[in-house]
């Protein structure tokens, strides 16, 4: 290991404001951040400070005149991240480095190229693949229903992702026993068949981005010269889920040079599906023999709690990155122990999580330090639901698509078209006169769907706080181009709202609080990781990607069925073992919340027992007893709650969820007081709803 010999490093010789920014720095940390140029590899654990090293690196060569701003390119794997990336250099002084995402980067440097190695006309990126693998499958003879060219576009996208050519497929599939979708001649034919059919049209995918750009660099002199004259420091972030293809391009940026700063942990590679591989990170200090390696152990993310929690997710792992385990050490004070929950079924998993929540935030958490993550994107909507139902704002992070709601669509063009502020007025009392007329009252309003745009307004008013902070003489036109870069890049800003997400998108993201949902077999790990134990460990990094987001509660939960009284029963995640007490109470079904917190329990109306699940609550009778729902009585709510559906322009269960239409249904409330009594419908519902339903239910069918 080379510790630092820049004579610069020492406090000596630094000015007041770099003290400031470097004294939050550990030794090994300030070892990397202070190292001479050159190569430098970080390799550690989750929460270690790998993110706030590089920006600290990137700062203290700029500040230290060793490069000038414009010739440093900081690249990550997410849009999220690379704002994330931008938002902290500036807070560090550092504006002007270019952060972005390795595609962002290509896209802009191939407009740039594009003159002098294809033609004057730019290639436009072809917007989703799905046609022409659809019209190559056909041509191939392969399957072409959705499913089947789904798995054939995520397999072509693992090809060029992982360098391989339609010619060199069959082969290398064969080599890797990779499970290919369809025989692997005919998969070969379809790619070439794709590759053909969008070269003629004269269309980009998101990889031929990549390959283009590398191909300019390795092929044309004059390209690669201009280029390498522009950058000369390359820092990369999650290093761990580097493709060949991205690899391919990196290694043409750097051109033979060594001024490159990768930081990432082999055990949170949680993309090698899509052919990221960690072993250019493991494999850098030999590639790189005089680099400066550092490893960092310290955690300041999470309470010790966590960490040993992470310890234990993480220890259990097999394979290669076995050798490259040290144990973190938690650096925060103590918090509270990890907590686990069974739940008979997702809807009483979510409805117990929604209600932990809102006494969260009633108690002060702010809903923004919040978060529910899971393993597929389609678990979100239970969540979304039960939110809805509990009031509590919320955002799903899929981030980009923050900047095309229709409300903050509308406060950009009039944040854009509003005459200039009278002298003297800040930024942030400016921004709020502009959209006070779209939407942003003093006051949040009632109902979950206007909440939801108020909050995003006011995120809109935290952003241009965090311009004024940093950027006081800011106006309303620079506040504009700042929304739009951020708009181009698809960097939200965080959103007064509990955060729902993916494992594999809260990558690199933290809150005080996280809620680790669904982890039952089959879920985490996933059904088609069953068998390959390579995908097994996948999916186990993906939970120690989860555990180590939180920084102070983490609340791990799962369903014993997907439905009341519905499906296959499972199990609570193998992952779990080791990590849940043997004699912990979830070990039982536990018994929702609501059942625990003393009163009456809600008794089936039929034959009298103990009510289990949200469904059977709503009900109030078991699902197993007779229902006498009146179907007809069914349809016309359904009918009716689309209707009001789309007029509010709210998906339906805002309106009213299944199971109380089915309760509606089946128990036809003849007056607004037996309508009130079913769950789900409250004071507001009843106003506005119930003269309507209750009409419904009257009329003759
Ligand atoms: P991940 O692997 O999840 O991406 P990371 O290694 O990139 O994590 P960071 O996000 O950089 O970790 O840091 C984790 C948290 O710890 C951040 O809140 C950061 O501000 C804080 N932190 C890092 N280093 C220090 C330090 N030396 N002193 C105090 N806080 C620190
Ligand atoms: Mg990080």
């Amino acid at each position: 290991m080379t510790l630092p010999a820049d004579p610069l490093a020492g406090p000596m010789v630094r000015s007041a404001s770099a003290a400031s920014a470097e004294d939050h720095l550990d030794d090994e940390q300030r070892a990397a951040v202070t190292a001479p140029r050159g190569p430098v590899c970080v390799l550690a654990g989750a929460g270690t400070g790998k993110t706030r090293t590089i920006t600290h690196r990137i700062a203290h060569l700029v500040r230290h005149g060793h490069v000038a701003p414009g010739q440093v390119l900081a690249v990550t794997f997410t849009a999220r991240a690379a704002g994330e990336l931008r938002t902290r250099l500036r807070a560090l002084d550092a504006p002007g480095v270019q952060a972005r995402t390795f595609h962002a980067a290509a896209l802009r440097q191939l407009k740039y190229f594009w003159p002098q190695v294809v033609g004057e006309r730019p290639w436009p990126l072809l917007e989703g693949k799905l046609r022409l693998i659809g019209q190559a499958a056909a041509r191939a003879k392969a399957g072409t229903d959705s499913d089947a060219l789904r798995d054939l576009a995520t397999e072509i996208e693992w090809a060029k992702s992982s360098l391989v050519t339609p010619q060199g497929y069959a082969a290398e599939v064969a080599r890797l026993r990779r499970d290919v979708p369809g025989p692997a001649e005919q998969v070969a034919q379809v790619y070439a068949g794709y590759e053909a059919l969008k070269n003629q049209a004269e269309l980009l995918d998101f990889d031929d981005l990549l390959l283009h750009v590398a191909a300019a660099l390795e092929e044309h002199a004059s390209v690669a010269e201009e280029f390498r004259d522009r950058y000369r420091c390359f820092v990369v972030d999650e290093y761990q889920d580097v493709t060949p293809l991205q690899q391919r391009v990196l290694d043409a940026w750097v051109g033979g040079r060594d001024d490159l700063t990768v930081v990432g942990d082999a055990n949170q590679t949680i993309y090698t599906f899509a052919g990221a591989s960690p072993r250019y990170l493991l494999d850098f200090a030999r590639r790189f023999p005089e680099a400066t390696v550092v490893r960092l152990t310290r955690d300041y993310r999470s309470t010790p709690q966590i960490v040993a929690a992470a310890n234990t997710v993480i220890g259990a792992a097999r394979g290669r990155v076995a050798g490259s385990r040290p144990r973190l050490v938690g650096q925060l004070p103590p918090g509270p122990d990890p907590d686990f929950t069974e739940h008979p079924d997702e809807p009483d998993e979510a409805a117990a999580v929604a209600a932990k929540i809102r006494r969260m935030i009633a108690d002060g958490t702010p809903a923004a330090e919040v978060a529910v993550l899971f393993r597929i994107n389609a678990q979100s909507e239970v969540y979304e639901q039960a939110l809805t139902e509990a009031g509590v704002p919320y955002q799903v992070r899929g981030g980009e698509r923050f900047f095309v709601r229709a409300e903050v669509r509308r406060a950009m063009i009039a944040i854009r078209t509003a005459p200039p502020a009278p002298e003297g007025t800040d930024l942030v009392t400016a921004v709020r006169r502009v959209l006070a007329p779209v939407g942003l009252s003093d006051e949040p309003p009632a109902g979950a769907a206007m909440r939801a745009q108020w909050e995003s307004l006011l995120a809109l008013v935290g952003l241009a706080e965090e311009l004024a902070a940093v950027e006081p003489e800011a106006d309303l036109r620079r506040f504009a181009a700042e929304l739009e870069a951020r708009a181009d890049s698809a960097h939200p800003p965080t959103v007064q709202g509990v955060t729902l997400a993916s494992l594999h998108a809260a990558k690199g993201l933290e809150w005080d609080v996280v809620f680790l949902v669904g982890l039952a077999d089959g879920t985490l790990p996933i059904q088609h990781a069953e068998g390959d134990e390579a995908a097994i460990e996948e999916e186990r990094r993906l939970l120690y990607v989860g555990v180590t987001r939180a920084r102070r509660v983490l609340r791990i939960s799962w369903a014993l069925t997907r439905a009341a009284g519905r499906g296959r029963q499972r199990r609570r995640s193998r992952f779990l073992h080791g990590l849940i007490p043997e004699d912990h109470a979830a070990s039982r079904v536990a018994q929702g919340d609501r059942r625990r917190t003393g009163g009456p329990k809600p008794r089936c109306r039929i034959c009298g027992e103990p009510l289990i699940g949200t469904e059977a609550l709503k009900l109030q009778r078991c699902g197993a007893c007779p229902s006498d729902l009146d179907t007809e009585l069914l349809d016309r709510l359904r009918e009716w709650r689309a209707d009001v559906a789309k007029r509010q322009g709210v998906p339906s269960y805002v309106v009213f969820t299944d199971a109380t239409l089915a309760a509606i249904a089946e128990q036809r409330p003849a007056d607004p007081a037996a309508l009130v009594a079913i769950p789900g419908i409250g004071s507001r519902k009843l106003d506005r709803y119930g003269p309507e339903v209750l009409a419904l239910i009257t009329e003759p069918g």
